[in-house]
């Protein structure tokens, strides 16, 4: 009788008690959510392009530093290149306990803003080519930088809960997949602590605001771009036997290309050679000396990326050696440097979707597919040997995403013109979500 009196009531109690923590956490939100909505609307219309994120990484360590973090700015290395890294590195040391790296993306991109929203940017510059482009974050970097420093200020008022140290990392060119390697050539892991685990957020415009979304596994492709020049031997388009006609031999070289994935590589290994740019010649009657392609390969496995970029050596120079293009006009093929895949650590992503599933509701944890577009955050894993993902943040409308399912309606994604994410649900989310994630992680 006693014991059955007792169970109730402890049952109660811990109910009470998981409560009493979600409603101070949504409270410290309520608290914050003007003032993180003004930061979000001071970063949509301030966006600058990648590498040149001089004044957003300034304003992030200038917020980070008022928190009591130790911020170092300016770290990272270019290759081939003069500008400065805007990266930023700030750490807060609470006791002993594991490393934990979260990390923001700083760059926005060169797109004239169609949104029409009140805080819509109006920012105009130069590009590197010295033409005059819009700039916007169309790819909602401004979401996570917010609600990077929401949960950074959360995380400070909230010391006596977790112990450990905490890393908060702004990267600069996450857009031209530059930025995170730049961070690690300008050896990031050996002058700050290298974590135990790294977790990042990106809204997702196919799922509802209020949600977060996880990819067990590879989630995100490897991207390679490539640069294949064919050379032939021009002259008259009336006399093709004078000649070495490059549009031809580009256009074999196209056609056999399809014959790596649908022919050399496995169906279980997902992979996409696509050419996306073919240029060559200059009018009716001239047969040009040179044809130019440019190439994206995508993978998630590094074995597979090897083999694919094998394959197209070997089919560009069979191609155009069949074709009787002499040895010293072989074609050139240069790889430019790509981004790795990102695999989201199966043990970490569902240890800390249970934590979500706890905070947010069963309803607003949400399996999805990878996908084949990339990001550069994968190396911060260092090819997966730290536990390593990335969180998925619900960014649309809900009617918007139940029209768009239903009815196959427009729903801007990452990159349009027309991207806008609806801020106060999905910053209330995203400072909740990523909060619950340092927490579990670093939990006392
Ligand atoms: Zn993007
Ligand atoms: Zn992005």
């Amino acid at each position: 009788m006693r014991n059955r009196l007792i169970v109730p009531a402890i049952l109660a109690f811990a109910a009470l008690s998981v409560n009493a923590q979600q409603l101070s956490l949504d409270a410290m939100i309520e608290r914050d959510i003007a003032s993180l909505l003004s930061t979000y609307k001071a970063l949509h219309a301030a966006p600058e392009l990648s590498r040149r994120e001089e004044k957003t990484a300034a304003f992030v360590a200038g917020e980070l530093r008022k928190l009591g973090f130790t911020v170092t700015e300016r770290i990272g290395k270019y290759q081939n290149t003069d500008a400065v890294s805007y990266g930023v590195v700030a750490v807060l040391k609470n006791g002993p306990g594991p490393t934990v790296l979260m990390r923001t993306e700083l760059d926005a991109l060169p797109v004239e803003e169609k949104t029409g929203v009140p805080y819509a940017s109006q920012v105009k510059t130069k590009n590197d080519a010295g033409v005059e482009v819009s700039v916007m974050h169309a790819c909602g970097h401004d979401i996570h930088m917010t609600s990077f420093l929401g949960t950074a200020k959360l995380l400070t008022e909230l010391k006596s809960r977790w112990s450990g140290t905490l890393i908060m990392l702004g990267q600069p060119a996450e857009e031209t997949g530059e930025g995170a390697n730049a961070m690690l050539r300008d050896n990031l892991y050996t002058n700050f602590p290298r974590p135990d685990f790294a977790i990042s957020v990106h809204d997702k415009p196919e799922l509802e605001t209020g949600k977060v979304g996880y990819t067990p596994g590879y989630a995100m492709a490897s991207a390679t771009s490539i640069d294949i020049k064919i050379k032939g031997i021009g002259g008259h388009g009336s006399a093709p036997e004078t000649t070495k006609d490059p549009i031809v031999v580009a256009a074999q070289i196209v056609m056999a290309l399809q014959t790596i994935v649908s022919r050399e590589n496995s169906p279980l290994d997902p992979a996409v050679v696509t050419v996306g740019s073919i240029h060559g010649g200059t009018r009716y009657n001239i047969i040009p000396d040179e044809v130019n392609l440019q190439l994206t390969v995508r993978t998630y496995k590094e074995d597979v990326r090897k083999r694919i970029l094998a394959s197209i050596e070997r089919i560009v120079k069979g191609v155009a050696a069949t074709a009787g293009i002499p040895e010293d006009r072989a074609p050139v093929i240069k790889v430019a440097e790509g981004t790795g895949s990102t695999f989201n650590e199966p043990q970490l992503i569902e240890r800390l979707a249970s934590a979500f599933r706890q905070a947010l509701g069963e309803d607003n944890v949400v399996k999805m597919p990878p996908m084949m577009a990339s990001e550069d955050f994968g190396y911060f894993s260092l090819d997966q040997k730290i536990p390593a993902t990335i969180i998925w943040l619900g960014a649309s409308d809900p009617a918007k995403v139940k029209a768009h399912r239903e009815t196959g309606a427009a729903l801007p994604g990452l990159h349009s013109a027309l991207f806008a994410p609806v801020p106060e649900p999905t910053l209330r989310t995203g400072v909740k979500a990523t909060t619950i994630a340092v927490l579990e992680l670093m939990k006392k």
